[in-house]
């Protein structure tokens, strides 16, 4: 098991209104010369600080931002926001005072406003949804972080203005090391959540809901560390067609050749990144044979091959057919696979044909069976990275003999990234920073296929 398990340790504490007291403690603490002391100081204005937004205290909220400023570039912590936020608050003062007396409401509804937390869920691996009683408003929640980065301690933080139900809930995530749910006073609600790389999160509020979002690009970073030795393993990459091959030309006439070369080359950087040994059968608009493909990636020795393409269907059809694909060589064909097959094996001779239907013929079980749960990890990594941005179809994982990968000595798969006639998916495969997506579900395809069958 890679990843490491969150666990929910479900605490409640009470804490009586310690406000003053825990000031006067910060305030010492924020001259002391030890680092761990400042630290103190600085958690400590920031929870005070946290108090007094509730309570609309602007006062204690200007003390507990002087302090935070002050620790904060002692810690060298970016205290930027703090400074702006005191800015605003000194500038608003003055009128404040003159309507706080015309807005009685709102006071009245801070001290009375008792929002339950009705239950906390997963919707899916990215986003955990924090259900109320009521209507959550914005200055309700607030959230900061605290990097450790020395000790790979990354903590992101919510507190909102919302009391527990007396029923425990658990919860796991796989990007996270701890979630931790708790009544951090008898207002305040707070949930901590820790890893040892830096979370990316967004929240959203929408009536009784809280969203928090984790961004897939944790899941990128979580891999970095998590790898197993990735440095001897060399993997090639073939973007397919090239030069006097176009491949397929879809929708508003985007050429196959161009995109899955865009794409293979974001693939290389990051793969390249990840420790890898990367080599491509071509880098430019160049025209290569089928069957160099594999025979470089084999004269490479390498651990894997992986073809790029891009899939398509007569224009009569284009809004019919979407989705992404894997392929990996049999020389049984699913039912799908023909019009990626017609596609893919054009430069191909008779002659050539059954030289390599004999090659195909002899390939091993095991090599089918490897390239099979290559194919698989691919194909879950790019619908899973994908999807947290867009919508995409899932073409499955199918085999068939496609000629490019015959002859390779390594499991190798074909993968058809999505229509290039599909007028929607077309826009997207074109798109650089969707080809940086696919790209990093590829990768990470990648590290499991390494992490599970090394
Ligand atoms: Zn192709």
């Amino acid at each position: 098991m890679r990843y490491i398990l969150g666990i929910l340790l479900f605490s409640i504490f009470l804490c009586a209104d310690v406000n003053t007291q825990a000031l006067k403690r910060a305030d010492k603490s924020s001259n002391s010369s030890q680092k761990s002391e400042i630290i103190r100081a600085y958690n400590d204005y920031r929870n005070i600080y946290i108090r007094a937004l509730m309570k609309d205290d602007d006062i204690l909220c200007k003390t507990c931002l002087r302090g935070l400023i002050k620790t904060g570039k002692k810690l060298h912590i970016d205290v930027i926001n703090y400074e702006n936020k005191l800015k605003k608050l000194s500038h608003k003062k003055s009128k404040k005072l003159i309507e706080k007396k015309k807005r009685p409401d709102s006071v009245k509804h801070s001290i009375s406003g008792k929002n339950r937390l009705r239950s906390i869920r997963w919707k899916d691996s990215q986003r955990l949804v924090l259900r109320f009683s009521r209507d959550i408003k914005k200055s309700e929640v607030n959230r900061f972080s605290l990097n450790y980065s020395k000790q790979k301690k990354f903590k992101t933080i919510y507190d909102i203005y919302a009391v527990l139900t007396e029923k425990t809930m658990s919860l796991q995530h796989t990007s996270v090391k701890k979630i931790r749910l708790a009544q951090f006073d008898q207002k305040t609600l707070r949930i901590v959540f820790e890893s040892d790389t830096k979370i990316i999160q967004q929240y959203k509020i929408s009536g009784h809901e809280l969203t928090i979002k984790m961004s897939s690009e944790n899941k990128e970073l979580r891999y970095i560390p998590l790898h197993a030795n990735t440095s001897n393993k060399i993997i090639v990459i073939d973007p397919g067609h090239g030069g006097k091959d176009a491949g397929a030309v879809g929708y508003k006439k985007y050429r196959e050749k161009i995109v899955v070369l865009q794409t293979a080359k974001k693939l290389r950087d990051i793969l390249l990144k990840r420790g890898y040994t990367v080599y491509m059968t071509r880098n430019s608009d160049d025209f290569v044979k089928l069957r160099k493909r594999t025979k470089f990636a084999n004269k490479k020795k390498a651990d894997l091959f992986l073809s790029i393409h891009a899939n398509s269907v007569p224009k009569r059809n284009r809004k019919k057919a979407k989705g992404i694909e894997t392929y990996f060589l049999s020389t049984k064909r699913s039912k799908r696979a023909e019009s990626s097959l017609k596609a893919e094996n054009s430069d191909i001779s008779k002659l050539e044909k059954s030289a390599m239907n004999t090659t195909l013929h002899l390939m091993s079980r095991e090599k089918i069976f490897a390239s099979n749960k290559l194919a698989i990890d691919l194909q879950q990594n790019m619908l899973a990275t994908l999807k947290t941005h867009y919508k995409v179809k899932d073409g499955g994982v199918r085999s068939g003999p496609f000629w490019v990968l015959v002859g390779a000595e390594m499991p190798a798969v074909l993968i058809e990234l999505g229509f290039i006639s599909h007028p929607d998916e077309a826009k997207l495969m074109v798109n650089h920073r969707y080809q940086k997506k696919q790209a990093i579900g590829i990768a990470n395809g990648v590290d499991r296929y390494f992490a599970k069958n090394l």
